[in-house]
């Protein structure tokens, strides 16, 4: 997916710097270089890549060297918070309007999946509670007002759109008349769809703009594909002079792009990211979290996104103690990896659910291989041991591991393979604590 040529790239470049004592001017040097070649081949914009480089050399040879990093954690460090940053730092939640409805006006090019986020967004929206009204203003798109409908339907979301047969229509007006239908309807939020051109022009910028006059938005996102690169960010200043943007919407996130028009759009339009849209269903789709994608970008995988979705799958107690342990730096037991087996298995397809594990990134192909019903055998060992062998693994003897695999019908080769992948685990989970500067990892650099 997307960024995962940057990934390989920036993890080529830490894993030099890790065999090294300390850094020395050259070395910042270099590396910096290095990343600066990263982000220009990952179709970043030159002035996000200039800022960005000016600030790690700076920081990277300023005083902030700690004694608790090595040179390697030191400038992943750096580089993880310089590209939180640049993705916008934190989330800003959507501004909802004191006298409802709140008004959303979509704007974008053609084909950047604004009608297919209007449906998402709406079902989203919903899910929260709200009771939203999708409006079909893009009637330049013979299709947009069907596509909008169908996926209305989907989400459960009313769609206010122009009767059938009198004529093209004209969008102002629909959009206009929307609200009052809104205000009558008790609709809290209205999501406006408009028409979008293959390219920027002039037409299409005065129509964006006349409507957003008619329905003055509390907010207008800007909806861009992320697969365009840094072409993108013409158009995005494009909006941001036409119609003015109020945050920005990454679409086709899931798509085999480099990253760049993600990496560049928050510094261009100076407006935030606040979601993204990774795919053609209607759930694919989320609020846009600058730290975690740049954790993602680092291969540190998306340890906070697994546990939201292992939220919905682990039971309440459960979840909160899982939490309390990750985040608490607290030794993993198999028990806690058996949970979190059952709750993974619950979530849906295991590589895709690996896939945002630490670490996993460089594993792609591997995890392309995976069979669920791996899975289930390691579920039904772990299920063979006693409480006690599970918290504490070290008391698992030859005859122990014996007993074990008779129980659950695997050979001791498969039992001693699990344990020695579960250590692993357990000094990954330890070492990812570090790295997020959480107590209990800390102690030693490795
Ligand atoms: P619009 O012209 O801006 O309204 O764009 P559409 O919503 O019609 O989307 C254009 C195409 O992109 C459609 O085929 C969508 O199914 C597809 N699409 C939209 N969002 C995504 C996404 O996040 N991922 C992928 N893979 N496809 C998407």
């Amino acid at each position: 997916v997307v960024f995962d040529t940057l990934s390989d790239r920036l993890s080529g470049i830490f894993s030099k710097l890790r065999s090294k004592g300390r850094l020395t001017e050259a070395d910042v040097d270099a590396t910096a270089r290095e990343i600066r070649l990263a982000l220009l081949e990952a179709d970043v914009a030159l002035p996000v890549v200039k800022a960005f480089i000016a600030r790690l050399k700076e920081r990277a040879r300023g005083a902030e060297v700690s004694q608790a990093l090595n040179p390697a954690q030191q400038v992943i460090k750096i580089v993880h918070e310089e590209l939180v940053a640049t993705l916008g730092g934190e989330a800003r939640r959507l501004q909802f309007a004191k006298n409802p409805p709140t008004v959303i006006m979509l704007a974008g090019l053609q084909g950047s999946g604004k009608t297919t986020l209007a449906g998402k967004l709406a079902r989203w929206l919903k899910g929260q509670g709200h009771q939203p009204l999708l409006v079909a203003a893009d009637l330049q798109r013979p299709n947009a007002v069907n596509q909008l409908q169908v996926l209305g339907g989907r989400a459960g979301v009313e769609v206010y759109a122009p009767e059938p047969g009198n004529g093209v229509g004209n969008p102002v007006q629909v959009a206009r008349e929307s609200i009052e239908h809104a205000r009558r309807q008790m609709r809290d939020i209205v999501i406006v769809d408009t028409a979008g051109r293959l390219g920027i022009d002039a037409e299409m910028m005065q129509q964006a703009a006349d409507i957003r006059d008619a329905v003055d938005p509390d907010e207008v996102l800007f909806v861009i594909d992320a697969m365009v690169g840094q072409d993108a960010v013409t158009t995005a200043e494009a909006f941001r002079d036409g119609v003015g943007i109020t945050g920005v919407v990454l679409s086709k996130l899931d798509g085999d792009a480099r990253g760049g028009a993600a990496l560049s759009v928050r510094h261009v339009t100076g407006q935030p990211i606040m979601f993204a849209s990774t795919g053609e269903k209607l759930e694919d789709f989320d609020v846009f979290h600058p730290d975690r994608m740049a954790s993602r970008i680092l291969g540190m995988g998306d340890v906070l996104t697994l546990i939201e979705q292992a939220e919905q799958a682990f039971a309440d107690d459960e979840k909160e103690r899982m939490a309390a342990k990750l985040m608490g730096g607290q030794e993993f037991t198999l028990e806690d990896f058996l949970e979190q087996l059952q709750a993974v298995r619950r979530m849906g397809p295991i590589a895709n659910v690996l896939a945002m594990m630490p670490g996993m990134n460089q594993m792609k192909d591997q995890l392309a291989e995976i069979d669920d019903k791996h899975f289930d055998r390691v579920t039904a060992i772990i299920r063979s041991m006693t409480p006690k062998e599970r918290s504490n693994p070290k008391i698992l003897n030859a005859s122990r591991r014996m007993r074990i695999a008779n129980g659950s019908g695997v050979s001791v080769t498969d039992v001693n393979q699990l344990l020695t992948r579960f250590a692993d685990a357990q000094k990954m989970m330890k070492q990812m604590g570090g790295m997020m500067g959480l107590p209990g990892g800390r102690r030693k650099a490795t």
